[in-house]
């Protein structure tokens, strides 16, 4: 009797899959998101429209399995709870995904939450919620435009518990217009009063585009308003102090969080995991490919629903860039790269091909090197975008 041996399935690859849903109440002041009100026709179509480009994977994506599912924005909260159990479905039904072990996150607006919402995301098989707080004190959340009190934000987080989230992220924002030092720290400890499980931590960038961008950008009038460079260095670093303090750990430049709940889908673009993005202006890494999606709402729908490809500026990847984004990106994390990783990935020791900036930025203070991991010092942190530009080959660097 002949016996056949079964062959042994291959494990599937990794991906991780970003959902952009490019709708909010009201845009905030200070943002340059790709994201608009739409009344709720256009909610529904956009929805159609994903699931449209969703199905258009299917084939490509046999290979790998999602492991982190994001639905970012704009504001995810907005749509009807039936239009995000929609997209989830057409998900289900074209990637390999078990929903139990992989991390999937939703961004709330607190101005857009209520209790069955939060109850219905969780049965949908959402377990991770990124909440934007961004400051606990209504004068503040006011100038920045946003819709919500940190009344409306502690009750979405309360609602949050209640449905059974037990990983919840906040965002919080510093250096913000009028803001003191006390202000802030009065904000982080009511963060913290919140108990989340992760925090994003940043500054207020003003973007040129932005209705802040003629109020409070250099030359304009009120620049007096924003807290200056010394203040926002001082708020920086009370962050990582304080919240270390209270359990977090920064394990990425503005990112915090208690041991086992970093994010594992923002790690995966840190460390260069593939990812998909669906949707309007959404960003791919996906066969050493990047590209980005029709960034006009019409033409993205049209497109979709019409079965086109969406997707623009494709760009492969050649080893160089490969090997710029492995530092650049992994470099953010706290835990930085592996040599061997780089030796595995690319053929050749790191020291080759970045021997000498590796040297400079040492003798400078700014890497470290313990073993087969290179990472950033604290002084290597504070001066990022420097160590940087040294990985970046000099053609592209305008001095
Ligand atoms: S809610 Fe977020 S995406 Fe929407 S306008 Fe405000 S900052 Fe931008």
């Amino acid at each position: 009797m002949l016996f056949f041996k079964k062959k042994k399935a291959e494990p599937k690859r990794p991906l991780g899959l970003y959902i952009h849903i490019p709708f909010c109440v009201q845009k905030c002041k200070y943002c340059d998101f790709l994201s608009a009100p739409a009344d709720d026709a256009v909610k529904k179509r956009y929805a159609d429209a994903l699931c449209k480009e969703i199905a258009g994977y299917k084939e490509l994506t046999k290979e790998y399995e999602l492991a982190t599912i994001y639905f970012g924005g704009g504001t995810p909260s907005v749509l009807d709870v039936s239009l995000i159990e929609q997209i989830l479905d057409a998900v289900k039904r074209s990637f390999f995904v078990d929903m139990a072990a992989a991390e999937v996150t939703l961004e709330v607006n607190p101005g857009t939450a209520s209790f069955e919402k939060l109850k219905r995301y969780k049965e949908l098989g959402i377990n991770r919620l990124s909440i934007g707080v961004q400051s606990a004190k209504d004068n503040e959340l006011a100038v920045l435009g946003r819709i919500h009190s940190f009344e409306d934000a502690k009750k979405t987080v309360l609602w949050a518990r209640d449905a059974g989230f037990d990983n919840i992220s906040l965002d919080l924002m510093s250096a913000l217009p009028g803001q003191s030092l006390e202000d802030y720290k009065e904000n982080v400890e009511e963060i913290l009063a919140l108990n989340p499980e992760h925090i994003s931590s940043y500054s207020l960038i003003v973007e040129e585009g932005t209705p802040f961008y003629s109020q409070y950008a250099e030359g304009m009038p009120k620049e007096s308003e924003l807290p200056d460079e010394e203040t926002d260095r001082t708020m920086y670093a009370y962050t990582k102090e304080r919240l270390a303090q209270a359990g977090y750990h920064r394990y990425e430049i503005s990112n915090y969080a208690k041991p086992g709940y970093e994010s594992r889908h923002n790690s995966s673009y840190w460390i260069g995991t593939e990812y998909l993005g669906i949707g309007l202006g959404a960003s791919s890494l996906f066969t050493n490919a990047r590209y980005h999606n029709e960034t006009d709402l019409l033409t993205y729908m049209e497109e979709a629903e019409a079965g086109k490809d969406v997707r623009r500026e494709i760009e492969r990847l050649v080893q160089e860039e490969q090997m710029e984004e492995f530092m650049i990106l992994g470099l953010r994390m706290m835990c930085g790269i592996s040599r061997a990783e780089f030796q595995k990935r690319f053929g050749k020791p790191i020291e080759t091909v970045y021997g000498s900036a590796i040297k400079k930025l040492e003798r400078q203070g700014l890497l470290v090197i313990q073993g087969d991991v290179i990472a950033l010092t604290d002084a290597g942190i504070d001066v990022s975008n420097q160590v940087f530009v040294e990985f970046v080959p000099e053609e592209f660097v305008r001095r």
